[in-house]
Order: structure tokens, then sequence, then C-alpha cells
């Protein structure tokens, strides 16, 4: 039985109403939404009826209250959420230019979850988890990496697995802390889940075959390679097979959130057992249903209401 676990930032987020809106003079907005990229693969996992721990900090606060309420209706194990009494619940506001360009004002180094240390995660809980999922975005001070080293330690000694989506946010990498840990949680890596636009991050030269980067990741130890394509679907690479498998036509409400989605969806299954095939195919139905709901944590989805909609697109 599959027991995922995730550490980091559980937020709310503000959506600018407007295209182009941006933050410099008042404007309106809808939120507060539950947020935070750990958090969306946490809710996505247990909604598919895994195990989902998720280690966090929030504030004493209805921000804190509303991520908590949401994430246990949802079935996440909410045990590892500590509500810190000095603190307020992190919070980020999002803009968009255009479907695939947004600008973020994060609150997050100064809020409850940036507060979060290895002391925050509790072993018996951790023990119960037989892998562990990492989010760059989630990489933003050093006792987050510090809470990180201290899950991989753990999940490895035990035989378990680490998936790493870098899920970069172009807000953040100028944090140094970040791009060191970047290296660092390559090399124990099994499934790293990459977008296509990553790549450059992690190798690929300018006009070089994307099969050159993959094969290096391989060689360098990771088992699983899995690429997102955003309406293009996404492709699966190991030493021994590669898949590609088209994405779904939808119209776009919110791209927050497809790749959380996504990752969880493909992760879980996969884990599970299921062929990465079908995962992929799984897993681009939940990044397509995630894109269909405004806010970022609004859709995910139920195994059954996957089930409905890859019936949906046969049927077309
Ligand atoms: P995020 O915006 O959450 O950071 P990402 O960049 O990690 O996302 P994407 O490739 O944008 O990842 O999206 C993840 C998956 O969601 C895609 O592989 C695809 O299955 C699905 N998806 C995303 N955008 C679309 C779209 N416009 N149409 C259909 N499917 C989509």
């Amino acid at each position: 039985n599959v027991t995922i676990c995730t550490i980091g930032e559980l937020l709310v987020e503000f959506l600018a109403k407007k295209e182009n809106q941006g933050f410099s003079q008042p404007g309106e907005f809808w939120g507060p939404y539950p947020s935070g990229a750990p958090a969306i693969f946490a809710d996505q996992v247990a909604k598919l009826g895994f195990g989902s721990v998720l280690f966090s900090c929030v504030g004493s606060d209805a921000f804190g209250e509303m991520n908590v309420a949401r994430l246990e209706r949802d079935g996440v194990i909410v045990n590892g959420i500590t509500v810190l009494q000095k603190a307020t619940t992190g919070s980020a506001f999002v803009s968009y230019r255009n479907q695939s360009q947004r600008d973020f004002i994060f609150n997050l180094p100064n809020s409850a979850c940036g507060l979060l240390t290895a002391d925050h995660i509790d072993e018996t809980l951790l023990n119960q988890c037989n892998h562990f999922h990492i989010m760059g975005s989630s990489l933003f001070s050093f006792r987050i990496i510090d809470a990180m080293r201290k899950a991989i330690e753990n999940v490895k000694s035990r035989g378990g697995t680490v998936s790493f989506d870098p899920n970069i946010r172009k807000e953040m990498l100028n944090i140094p802390e970040m791009s060191q840990a970047f290296e660092y949680i390559l090399d124990y890596t099994d499934i790293f889940l990459p977008s296509d636009g990553e790549l450059d991050y992690f190798g690929r030269h300018q006009g070089e075959d994307e099969q050159l980067l993959v094969d290096n990741l391989l060689r360098r130890g990771v088992k699983h390679v899995v690429i997102k394509r955003g309406p293009r679907g996404a492709s699966y690479f190991s030493d021994q097979q590669t898949w590609h498998v088209p994405g779904f036509a939808v119209s776009v409400v919110d791209p927050t959130g497809a790749g959380d989605c996504f990752g969880a969806t493909f992760v879980s299954l996969f884990l599970s057992g299921v062929q990465p095939e079908e995962a992929l195919n799984w897993a681009n139905a939940s990044g397509s249903l995630a894109i269909s709901q405004r806010g970022p944590m609004e859709g995910t989805s139920t195994r059954s209401q996957i089930e409905a909609f890859l019936a949906a697109q046969s049927a077309r």
C-alpha cells in the first residue's frame, strides 16, 4: 500500500480577476483559495484513495483553519501540519499575463510555512510513508531543505523512493539555497517530473536533443523521467521504455495546479503498479481537470471523476 509524504508550503492564493491586472494598482481578486504546490499534490493523492501526509505549518488564523479543514475533508492525514501561534499563514497573489505566463507575489519565507524545520517532521508519521515527493517551489529556506534531508534519509533507509518536481518559480530562482538543493535532491531522485520548459535549467543546451539530457539523467541514477508538455501531454523515459501520450483538448479556466495534479496522479498510480502508459493517460486527465476549474486546489479529482472524464473523451 502506497503512502506518500510531502513537505512545504500550505498557503492561501488570491487570483487577479483580469488578465494583465498586475499588482501595482487596486484591483479585484478571487480568493482566498487553499493552495501551495505540495498541498495540492497531497490533496490529489488523497482524493485518489492513497495514503497522503503533508508536513507544513500554518498560523493560528482563519486562512490556516480553512486550509487544514479542506485537506482533512479530502482525506489528507493532517497530523503533520503544525499550527504556530505567533505566525501568519503564507499567501500568494497571482496575475495572468496570458494562459502560459503569470506573475506571483509570495509571502512565504516570513510566514508560518517558512518557519518549518526538521523538528516539525514527526518520525512516527514519517515512518508510515514509503515515498517522499519534493516540490522545487518549497526549497526557499535552509530550514525546509534540512527538513527535506531528514525525510529523504528516513524514507530511503527503509527502502522507499523519492520523486522530484522542480516546479520552478522565476520569482524564487535568485534564492541560492534553491539551486544548490536541486543538485543534492537529484542524487536521490527515483522519479523526476520536470516540464519541458524547465529542461534548460537542468543542462539541456539550446538546440540540443531532449533525449541527450534524459540519457544523462538516467545515467546519473534517476530511474524514471516524466516530462510534462502542457496541452501536448507528457512522456515517460526509463532504461527500458519510452512512452509519449498526447493531452486532451480542454478549455483553460486556470492553469495553476495542473502540474501538481498531474504529478500526484502519475506518482501514486505508478507506485501502485499501474503501467507507465496508463499512468500518463490518467495523469493527463488529472491535469486537464485541474485547469478546468478556477482556483489552484479546486480542480483536484477523485478516481471516479477521472474515470468519467476518460470515458467521455473516448466516446468523442
Ligand atoms: P504548473 O502550471 O502547475 O506548474 P507544469 O508546468 O508543471 O504546471 P504543465 O505541463 O503545464 O506542467 O501541465 C501538466 C499537465 O497538465 C500536462 O502534462 C497535461 O497533461 C495537462 N495540461 C496542462 N495544460 C493543459 C492544456 N492547456 N490542455 C490540456 N492539458 C493540459
